[in-house]
């Protein structure tokens, strides 16, 4: 379940998938309560920014979902991260650690040029890094998520050896949805077959060092030997259910595809812009 905390947010991210002006985010306990869904649910707290919201009713939220038996997913830009104190930071962390959930930072670039190109805010690209170092040493588990999009797929090697270096505990390379800010932009959303050898490349450096992997919104034809790090594909293998199957379709060129029950094909607002090219799989 996806839970907006804040409309607003500090960065101004090209690819921004949050349309704030169709969507929502505000929240009551008591609705709250009763719409959470049963059982041991991943709750993802977003935004927005949730950072901006006031940090003593974020850890309270934090608390309720936890008491409620909830996995935390929290999702950050991490720029404000440095900027609370060691002792709010631990707490949030605390509580995240508690209900098995994780931090996940959206960081899509690999150097603070590239990083100002997309978020369009200064210094971002140092805070997160601070931020980083500063999740880490909390030891709550850690998810980079790479927003894969024309301006930084080629920083992709870049990006790995970097993630190397910051030891998350899984990267996601989350190619770029045709919705909110990016909404019909081509020159945002470049063609699958482009980004296949950088993201096939950027796994390869990843792959037997001890950090998992896997991307979304790419078809798996498109990861070469790492088919299997798909995330519908993935899903699919263990007959999980949800949204990420309406929001593609299967193309003329997945008739005879041999992971056709594996994969949904190509998401539908790439298809309204690109025409789709199959990609190799190897076994
Ligand atoms: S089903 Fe289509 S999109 Fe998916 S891997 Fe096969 S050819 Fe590619």
């Amino acid at each position: 379940m996806l839970l907006r905390v804040k409309k607003n947010c500090n960065q101004k991210c090209v690819f921004c998938s949050f349309d704030s002006k169709k969507e929502n985010a505000r929240y009551s306990f008591s609705a709250l309560a009763q719409s959470l869904p049963e059982g041991k649910e991943l709750i993802q707290i977003s935004g927005g920014e949730p950072l901006l919201c006031d940090p003593v009713e974020l850890l309270k939220l934090c608390v309720f979902l936890c008491k409620k038996g909830k996995t935390i997913e929290f999702q950050t830009n991490a720029v404000l991260l440095p900027q609370l104190s060691e002792n709010y930071v631990k707490k949030l962390a605390d509580i995240i650690n508690l209900s098995k959930g994780y931090f996940n930072i959206n960081f899509s670039s690999a150097d603070a040029d590239t990083d100002y190109k997309i978020t369009r805010t200064k210094n971002a690209f140092d805070f997160r890094l601070k931020a980083v170092k500063k999740i880490k040493k909390l030891k709550v588990p850690l998810r980079l998520t790479f927003v894969v999009n024309s301006l930084n797929f080629t920083s992709l090697e870049k990006f790995a050896r970097l993630a190397l270096s910051l030891k998350p505990d899984l990267v996601q390379f989350s190619f770029v949805k045709g919705q909110g800010s990016a909404f019909g932009k081509k020159r945002l959303i470049p063609p699958y077959e482009k980004v296949s050898p950088y993201i096939i490349k950027a796994m390869e450096i990843l792959s037997g060092k001890g950090i998992n992997f896997e991307a979304d919104h790419i078809p798996s034809c498109h990861l070469g030997k790492f088919w299997r790090k798909n995330v519908d594909t993935q899903k699919a293998l263990s007959k999980i259910k949800g949204p990420h199957m309406s929001e593609k379709k299967h193309v003329g060129e997945c008739l005879n595809c041999e992971i056709r029950n594996l994969c949904f094909g190509p998401r539908k607002d790439y298809l309204k812009i690109r025409k789709f090219k199959k990609g190799k799989i190897l076994k």
